[in-house]
């Protein structure tokens, strides 16, 4: 099949006109980091609108979307039954400070699909769910450390910033100025995919680590899958070491399946953090475990977490409707089957290019390393050529297509993605991949 992709001569004026305005008063022009584009160079997008797989700049130009919001839209821009939830529910009213049956309904289904959660707490974003998780399992097991690992991103929260990944991956940030010495030595790390590294930490800090966080499939240094008995591995040390395993499913939380990733590799979390797909696009996220454990979160426990917008209606309703949309029939094949088409057409190109890369990818999230070696922890990931990254993003984006601004990313395919949209992204790989080797980066 000969598809070749176009590369426009795109035209950005007003959304550099926009940028330029929002960099005398945003920070960065941004309000998060990555957005800024400062690894991968180029200029900004600033968005109007989304529809299905595709996002549409302030010039009008289209573009064939692999960021979808970080993950969270699974189902793709304005899917018309979230759209539609969202707009009736804006009828009557956006926030109460009071229980909705909406909040009840969202953990019903969420505690239906995931075994190890028996009761939840809704906040508002992923950060604020991993930083209580962490604080809960201190309360609960009275000991102080917790222990994380290289490259894997838990949000902001003061105890989560060292050797992270995601934005500080992308900015090169090892640690975190404003974190107190004090609090930063609370936090040790450990190389993803390492047992027996995790295994010395806790023979070191005997009966003081209250808990392991991981990312059940590292997504924030690129895609990084657990090796076989990694997780379970965890299960198992935390366990025999009164600590808890909290499994951060931001990301992995009905992406893999209706349901969290635990359950694939048969690992019942203590707590579980969840968020992205859980609001629909709109900020919501939670963490649940297991009613002991949960019954210490005020008011029924000491342990204090609260927030005015925590449960808020517009955000259960677009979370119910995109569960409800996730349960019809065929749509994680077909998820699969796009990725998988998606990932084994890289493949072919790159090879096909010669230029070192690998694709390390599962289910419908994907990362492109340019480095000739596996990578499977963090120090691998930082191995790969960034520039080259770079210059591959910028190609695709004059193409049509938008991948995550950062190496240390990954890829979501979306249910919207269409077998077209992917024929073409795959076009628009080989024709970037040709220009790229007849001009190499400098
Ligand atoms: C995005 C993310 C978070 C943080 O969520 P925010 O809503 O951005 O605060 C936490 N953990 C993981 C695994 C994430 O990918």
């Amino acid at each position: 099949m000969s598809v070749t992709s176009t590369k426009f001569k795109v035209q950005r004026r007003r959304s550099r006109e926009i940028f330029e305005r929002a960099e005398k008063i945003l920070v960065g022009g941004v309000n998060s980091p990555v957005r800024a584009f400062r690894s991968v160079g180029g200029q900004p997008l600033i968005i109007e609108r989304g529809s299905g797989p595709y996002l549409y700049d302030a010039d009008g130009n289209e573009l064939l979307d692999y960021v979808c919001s970080w993950g969270a839209m699974l189902l793709g821009h304005a899917h018309p039954a979230v759209t539609e939830a969202i707009v009736e529910q804006a009828q009557r009213g956006t926030s109460y400070g009071a229980t909705t049956e909406l909040e009840v309904e969202l953990a019903s289904l969420v505690t239906e699909a995931i075994p190890s959660i028996e009761k939840i707490r809704f906040v508002s974003s992923g950060t604020e769910a991993t930083m209580s998780a962490v604080r809960l399992a201190r309360g609960v097991t009275k000991r102080d450390f917790i222990l994380k690992f290289e490259g894997c991103y838990h949000g902001h929260a003061d105890s989560f910033l060292s050797q992270a990944g995601s934005g500080l991956a992308t900015l090169g940030i090892a640690e975190c100025p404003g974190v107190p010495q004090v609090l930063a030595e609370l936090t040790l790390n450990a190389p993803y995919n390492d047992l027996p590294a995790v295994e010395r930490l806790f023979a070191q800090h005997k009966d003081k680590i209250a808990a392991v966080i991981v990312e059940p499939i590292a997504a924030n240094m690129g895609v990084v899958e657990p090796e076989a008995g990694f997780l379970l591995g965890l299960r198992e040390i935390t366990k025999r070491s009164g600590a808890l395993l909290i499994v951060d499913e931001v990301i992995t939380g009905f992406r893999m399946h209706f349901g969290a990733a635990q359950q694939l590799a048969r690992v019942e979390a203590d707590l579980t953090t969840l968020g992205k797909i859980i609001g629909g696009g709109l900020p919501a996220a939670a963490y649940g475990g297991s009613a002991q454990i949960m019954n210490h979160v005020a008011p029924l426990g000491p342990v204090y977490q609260a927030g005015t917008l925590a449960g808020n209606p517009l955000a259960m309703r677009a979370g119910i409707a995109t569960l409800k949309q996730l349960t019809r029939a065929g749509l994680y094949e077909g998820l699969r089957e796009q990725s998988r088409r998606l990932v084994e057409g890289l493949r072919e190109a790159l090879a096909e290019s010669g230029i070192a890369g690998q694709v390390n990818a599962t289910g419908s999230l994907a990362t492109l390393f340019f480095t000739a070696l596996p990578v499977r922890n963090y120090s691998d990931a930082k191995r790969s050529d960034t520039k080259q990254y770079a210059r591959f993003f910028r190609e695709m984006l004059e193409r049509g297509v938008f991948l995550a601004p950062s190496q240390f990313e990954a890829a979501f395919v979306s249910a919207a993605h269409t077998s077209r949209n992917v024929t073409r992204t795959i076009a628009a790989a080989r024709d970037s991949f040709k220009a790229m080797a007849a001009e190499p980066a400098t």
